[in-house]
């Protein structure tokens, strides 16, 4: 396990993945039972962007660096305003010096009797998440492989929420590992919310793993995919892509505002781009 999240922490694929996670969490409390969200691969919680890892790489800068520059129009703002508010909330003026990943993100978008349960495989990492969210009834760490996790959490004594899983793509087998813990995890909770992540680095990997969810019968997947630039299997990551199964009836229209406007404010080169449509139709 060498990947750590801190050397990528606010980059580009951060971004579109929590500005998404963010719309999704906002949608789930707009009714008042309570929800569950679980995290698969959970990383620290929370990034400080002025460690080595993260002045090493710079990469945040090409993320939140350059959201908070920007000049945002007040639709696209409005849709982004509960990502906002998580960052907002963590730093204390206008500055980003800590970015919130997925579990803090979660925890601050969710309510009193909203659960989390935040699942980390690298002990120093669950160590970190462990000790600071311990004083936080709502929230569960829990050191585990997130591909046990995925099979043995759902469905979650809620039965609303969100499952995200973030894998670390650094196993070869990391896409059939994650089309057959869908399939698996969905068999179990066909009506939860999943949020899949992937790297778009190889082509071929990503058709094999398509074409893995559509033969697995799963319903209602909506893919979102975003390049800042043309980019190939062995150069940095210049692509992601995120499939939702159950996705919010309103996320499809919310993404169409803005991924453009993403593409527009976070893409470096030639061949930025996104797609956004169903990868598996109602
Ligand atoms: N979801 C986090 C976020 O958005 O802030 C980022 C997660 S990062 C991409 C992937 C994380 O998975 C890393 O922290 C890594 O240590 C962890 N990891 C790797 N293999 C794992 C496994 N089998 N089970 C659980 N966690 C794992």
């Amino acid at each position: 396990m060498n990947y750590r999240h801190a050397f990528h922490a606010g980059n580009f694929a951060d971004v579109v993945k929590h500005a998404t996670l963010a719309r999704v969490l906002d949608y789930l409390k707009r009714k008042p039972a309570a929800f569950r969200v679980i995290d698969t691969h959970a990383g620290l919680g929370v990034y400080d962007l002025s460690s080595d890892e993260a002045l090493r790489t710079g990469e945040w800068q090409g993320g939140i660096g350059r959201l908070i520059e920007a000049e945002i129009p007040e639709n696209i703002a409005a849709l982004l305003e509960p990502y906002f508010e998580t960052i907002r909330d963590l730093n204390s003026d206008d500055a980003v010096a800590a970015y919130p990943g997925s579990p803090e993100i979660a925890r601050r978008l969710t309510r009193r009797n909203d659960r989390l349960t935040l699942v980390e495989l690298h002990p120093r990492d669950y160590e970190a998440l462990f000790a600071l969210y311990a004083g936080d009834r709502r929230i569960k760490a829990v050191e585990l492989d997130g591909w046990l996790a995925l099979g043995s959490f759902v469905p979650p004594k809620e039965k609303r929420g969100l499952v995200l899983v973030d894998p670390a793509f650094e196993e070869t087998e990391e896409f059939a590992t994650l089309a057959d813990g869908l399939a698996k995890a969905h068999h179990r909770w066909p009506t939860g919310i999943y949020l899949l992540w992937y790297p778009i680095k190889d082509a071929t990997k990503v058709r094999h793993f398509h074409e893995d969810i559509k033969a697995s019968g799963i319903r209602r997947v909506l893919r979102a995919e975003f390049q800042v630039a043309s980019g190939d299997k062995d150069g940095p990551l210049t692509g992601c892509g995120l499939l939702v199964v159950n996705p919010p009836y309103t996320l499809a229209d919310e993404l169409k505002l803005l991924l453009p406007w993403l593409q527009k404010t976070l893409a470096t080169g030639p061949g930025a781009g996104h797609r956004l449509d169903w990868l598996v139709p109602e």
